[in-house]
């Protein structure tokens, strides 16, 4: 993360603008249960569009269903989203919906429906390792839909989810191929890679020529400050990368899935906690 604030995630739009490298933002958040909270969140993403608006900036956004009190309410969650999206769609910019645990992902999928039917400029996330994404991702495709497709980040038991990291992959490029043909025939549908995996980026980049896509390259979305530099040389080997930033006050329960993602970052933690004076880690990794 590059800070807390709004003003910092966008001053970090602005440094990763300059080096070709748009960004998507998301202020963080989840498990709102509370009316006047939902109200705040719906509050804080118009002031980060009014805010992009003003500085001109090339940034899509994110958000995520329980942040919207999707827990609390459907309806509620329903129509703040909504008022974001329109928000949105009149500055002519994207809002994604992220999945957030397998209990959530048949609700969700109706709220991105539901947004869809209204329009396009809505895009929505589907985890590789749930068993029932492939015939999702077949439903969706009816109604041209912007997929950003990623790995998983919820603890998922076996009956819901691929839980060896080889099947996932797997997985991984057999969805991605189709997302691909389906993106290749149907100009409404957009294809998204979030994934750090260089080798499926490869992979997914052969299987976009295979099918025929003139634009050469999958366009691939990447977390800030996650294989910094492996951004950048995607970028100058023609890929279309976007950089997801978070920012707000309620990182831990994300911070907590990025540590799970990759033990060496927990061992880091750790040794910074000891030595306070280290250097923080290398935006390289
Ligand atoms: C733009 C974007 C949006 C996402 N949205 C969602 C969502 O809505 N729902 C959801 O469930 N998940 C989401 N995720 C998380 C995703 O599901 C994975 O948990 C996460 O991206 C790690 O998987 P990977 O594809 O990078 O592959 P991995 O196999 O986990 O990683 C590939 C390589 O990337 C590097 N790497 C990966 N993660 C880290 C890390 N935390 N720290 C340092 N290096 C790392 C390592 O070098 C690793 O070897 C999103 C991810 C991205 C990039």
């Amino acid at each position: 993360m590059p800070g807390e604030s709004l003003e910092e995630a966008l001053d970090a739009a602005r440094s990763l603008r300059e080096e070709a490298l748009p960004a998507v933002l998301t202020h963080l958040g989840e498990s709102v249960t509370d009316a006047s909270a939902v109200r705040a969140v719906e509050e804080e993403y118009l002031r980060a569009l009014e805010a992009i608006r003003e500085g001109g900036h090339d940034v899509e956004l994110s958000v995520k269903p329980t942040q919207f009190g999707f827990d609390l309410d459907l309806d509620l969650c329903r129509q703040a989203v909504g008022r974001v999206l329109e928000r949105a769609r009149g500055e002519g910019l994207m809002l994604w919906i992220d999945m957030e645990g397998s209990a959530t992902v048949e609700d969700t999928l109706a709220l991105y429906r539901a947004l869809r039917a209204e329009g396009p400029g809505v895009g929505i996330c589907l985890q590789a390792y749930l068993h029932r994404t492939p015939a999702d991702l077949e439903e969706l495709l009816a109604v041209g839909p912007a997929v950003r497709l990623v790995k998983g980040a919820y603890r998922e038991p076996p009956s819901v989810a691929l839980q060896k990291p080889a099947e996932v992959d797997a997985a991984y490029l057999r969805i991605g191929r189709r997302l691909l043909e389906a993106e290749a025939g149907d100009p409404r549908t957009r294809a998204v890679f979030g994934t750090h995996d260089l080798e499926l980026i490869e992979a997914l980049a052969a299987v976009a020529r295979e099918v025929g896509d003139d634009r050469g390259a999958p366009e691939c979305h990447l977390l800030y400050g996650i294989r910094a530099a492996d951004q950048r040389a995607l970028v100058r080997a023609g890929r279309r990368v976007r950089v997801l930033i978070s920012y707000g006050e309620a990182w831990y329960p994300w911070y907590m899935r990025r540590l799970a993602e990759r033990p060496a970052n927990l061992a880091f933690a750790l040794r910074a906690l000891l030595t306070p004076e280290r250097q923080p880690p290398s935006r390289e990794t």
